[in-house]
């Protein structure tokens, strides 16, 4: 993937790093195949496909979608746009702060916000990169719209620079240390296939077992 990002797997199913994602591995593969519903989404979020962003829903953990790497957005058309667009709308109704486009299906890394600061307006960034993190890691208490009722705290840095490209294709920078830096840090997981739940503490995995639980199973078919 070149200097892509890094082609890991957060699904715990090892093979898919050889067989999805292409990745080297150093250890030897496990089952080369699997089946099941599983493996169907996803590769269905890998395929190319064109997409209708009204059948566009927020999808919840843990939908395969969530937990793999998505992929460089390769051109700006009107498909991006129209999704986007639909995506500030899910974001709305929602009322988050941000999404990204593996919450709703697609192996893209674009992610839309809104803070709700004060004239704070409506972003969208394709191919974003983080850079220049500043200050000690700060815990903050983090939800996701694909986690419903997950709340724990996450360790993050307050200030950090994103660099992506906006729907006119002009590259852009921005520096925060408000709430917008730790909404670009949370999204930008999501591009990667992470989610709070992977970086909460052993505090937080506790208490939030159950709903985890009650979660993965709901989402068995
Ligand atoms: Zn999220």
């Amino acid at each position: 993937m070149g200097s892509g990002p890094e082609p890991v797997c957060h699904c715990g199913k090892a093979a898919h790093r050889i067989e999805i994602v292409g990745a080297r591995v150093n250890r030897p593969p496990l089952a080369p195949v699997w089946f099941g519903s599983h493996e169907r989404h996803l590769a269905a979020y890998y395929r190319p496909m064109s997409v209708d962003p009204a059948s566009l829903t927020i999808l919840r953990y843990p939908h395969p979608s969530l937990l793999h790497v998505a992929k460089p957005v390769a051109e700006i058309t009107d498909e991006t746009r129209t999704v986007a667009a639909r995506m500030l709308e899910l974001m709305r109704e929602a009322r988050g702060v941000g999404l990204a486009a593996p919450q709703v299906g697609l192996a893209w890394r674009l992610f839309v916000t809104n803070s709700g600061e004060e004239d704070e307006p409506d972003r969208v960034y394709i191919n974003p990169a983080l850079r220049q993190p500043e200050g000690g890691l700060e815990a903050h208490e983090e939800g996701c719209l694909s986690l419903p009722e997950v709340l724990g705290d996450v360790w993050r840095p307050p200030t950090i620079t994103i660099e992506a490209t906006d729907l006119d294709g002009n590259r852009f920078t921005l520096r925060s240390g408000e709430l917008l830096a730790r909404v670009w840090q949370h999204e930008y997981d999501h591009l990667d296939g992470r989610l709070i739940i992977h970086r909460f503490g052993q505090m937080a995995k506790l208490a939030n077992r159950r709903v985890l639980k009650d979660l993965e199973r709901a989402g068995q078919r």
